[in-house]
């Protein structure tokens, strides 16, 4: 799947009623969910997650690893054109915000401490995401 390049905008209060309180807080006002509770954590199936606020395919499973955060954790997004990176030195720490480059939502953090291919890791939250099953 490939990322999708038209824009989404829309109104704070459009995405209030298309996301659920719970998402709007992550994806709308950059929230963290606590660690381990995420439903897409131990999500071990093939396909594809993309962004819950508007579709746009992100992450593959095949780049999908377990990081031991309590965060799903990838090694690399589908395409250029799927996420953006931003800097964010909000709580005194220096770290790279990772958006969809969609619709603008916060997915999670980017950390260049993993064992993988890249040595990245997308530190994602479970929320900012929807699971689409291969096939
Ligand atoms: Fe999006």
């Amino acid at each position: 799947m490939k990322a999708i390049k038209s824009k989404v905008t829309k109104t704070e209060e459009e995405w209030k009623k298309t996301l659920s309180p719970e998402e709007y807080h992550v994806l709308r006002e950059k929230g963290t969910e606590p660690a381990f509770s995420g439903k897409l954590l131990k999500n071990k199936k093939k396909g594809t997650y993309v962004c819950a606020g508007c579709g746009n395919p992100l992450f593959s499973s095949e780049t999908k690893f377990d990081s031991g955060t309590g965060w799903p954790s990838f090694w690399s997004p589908v395409s250029e054109d799927s996420v953006e990176e931003k800097v964010d030195n909000r709580f005194g720490m220096h770290r790279t915000e990772v958006t969809c480059k969609r619709c603008g939502g916060h997915l999670g953090h980017i950390f260049d401490d993993s064992p993988t291919p890249t040595g990245q890791r997308y530190c994602m939250n479970s929320l900012s995401l929807k699971f689409r099953e291969k096939g």
